[in-house]
């Protein structure tokens, strides 16, 4: 049964990045009342909403007394611990669901969820202690080691070429439940951010290709340079994967595609995701504003592009210099800044982005890279 919370609501996030400011503002817009939970405070999602509580997520009094304000939470990253969720549970909805949340914020749950769905996915093995080390299986090598939890950003992972060097990572820096999986030679990254409403609806933006540089997003394309057959195969995978979820909000699926044109699933965020954030100056209803119709029990928004798009990421990396040349990059005129209120430019922290929309994915990547160089553009 799907329950409408309307616009006038107090809806709340757990977690206070970006992802959850893209979200206030998206609520905000339409209306809503935003109260914002994180352990720190004048966070980047807490500047634009209206109550930002700071305490740890442990704290459940806190917790409790924040979702009794609220009708309706979000999350915006999925390390939230479980017991917050359930504590919030005693007193408004989460969507999406603490279950969804459970099976995606752990590697080797995931991919046991999606292995028995039937759905293609990097072949794996668990690492639960020392023993499991002797039975890997030889052709899971050259491969990659993750922790099963808390990794983001290829933080947590290392590539091994032999068995010797996985024990090694493995007792020397992990001794945790780990995951290994096989090396994928993928010819493009790949991501589909699916919405799914409370009635069982569903919309997919098409999909986008993704560019890493050091294990974090740099750029991203949109619509991916696919054939028509790989972008229906993405989306009938994305579909299997929220609907056997039953998932209630938005989840975003990362695949890698190989050169004989096969798809493989990599990982699940349920929730708006970095590739997605394009969608904010590309598309009818971006991904956060569907975030806020799904979780309030609101028809879907349409996921049609206007035009083709790219987005580049702003790293704190880009304030090595000093503070970015903003006037040279704001004079393409189609190009966007978002910027996340972050005071401190740390590298490989994510501190903003830019976008453009162009004719073609190609030449729209072409502006946001050229714009993000000019970023380092001294005044002579
Ligand atoms: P993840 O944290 O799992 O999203 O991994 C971060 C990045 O590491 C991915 O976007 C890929 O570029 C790379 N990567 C992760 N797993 C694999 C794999 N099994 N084979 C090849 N590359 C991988």
């Amino acid at each position: 049964m799907t329950r409408e919370v309307l616009p006038g609501a107090s809806i709340g996030v757990l977690g206070s990045g970006q992802l959850g400011r893209m979200f206030a503002i998206a609520a905000k817009r339409m209306g809503y009342r935003v109260y914002v939970f994180s352990p720190e405070s004048e966070t980047p999602a807490g500047q634009v909403a209206d109550v930002e509580v700071a305490a740890p997520y442990d704290d459940l009094d806190s917790v409790g007394s924040f979702a009794r304000q609220v009708e309706v939470v979000s999350f915006e990253f999925e390390n939230i611990p479980l017991p917050t969720v359930q504590r919030v549970e005693q007193f408004a909805l989460v969507r999406p669901s603490g279950h969804t949340l459970h099976t995606t914020q752990n590697r080797l749950r995931e991919k046991t969820f999606l292995r028995n769905a039937g759905l293609p996915v990097t072949p794996f093995f668990a690492i639960h202690s020392e023993d499991d080390l002797d039975s890997i299986p030889e052709d899971l090598i050259p491969g990659v080691v993750k922790t099963a939890a808390w990794g983001y950003d290829g933080r947590g992972q290392a590539r091994v070429t032999t068995r010797e060097e996985l024990v090694r990572i493995w007792k020397n820096e992990m001794r945790q439940d780990a995951i290994l999986e096989k090396w994928v030679d993928f010819s493009m990254e790949l991501s589909v951010v699916a919405v799914r409403g409370g009635d069982g609806s569903t919309a997919f933006y098409d999909p986008v290709e993704n560019q890493h540089r050091h294990h974090i997003l740099d750029v991203s394309l949109s619509p991916a340079r696919i054939s028509p057959k790989v972008t229906a195969e993405a989306i009938e995978i994305a579909r299997e994967i929220v609907t056997r979820l039953e998932l209630v909000g938005v989840l975003c699926i990362e695949m890698f595609l190989g050169s004989d044109e096969t798809l493989v699933v990599n990982e699940l965020a349920p929730r708006p995701h970095n590739s997605g954030h394009l969608t904010i100056d590309a598309h009818v209803s971006c991904q956060f504003e569907q975030q806020v119709r799904s979780i309030c029990g609101l028809p879907l928004g349409s996921t049609r592009a206007f035009r083709p798009a790219a987005m580049a990421n702003l790293l704190g990396d880009v304030w090595a210099e000093g503070e970015p040349n903003w006037a040279a990059a704001c004079a393409f005129p189609e190009v966007k800044l978002h910027l996340y209120g972050k005071s401190d430019p740390r590298p490989r922290r994510k501190m903003g982005h830019l976008t453009a929309t162009a004719d073609s994915c190609e030449a729209a990547a072409e502006l946001v890279t050229q714009a993000r160089d000019l970023l380092y553009l001294r005044d002579s």
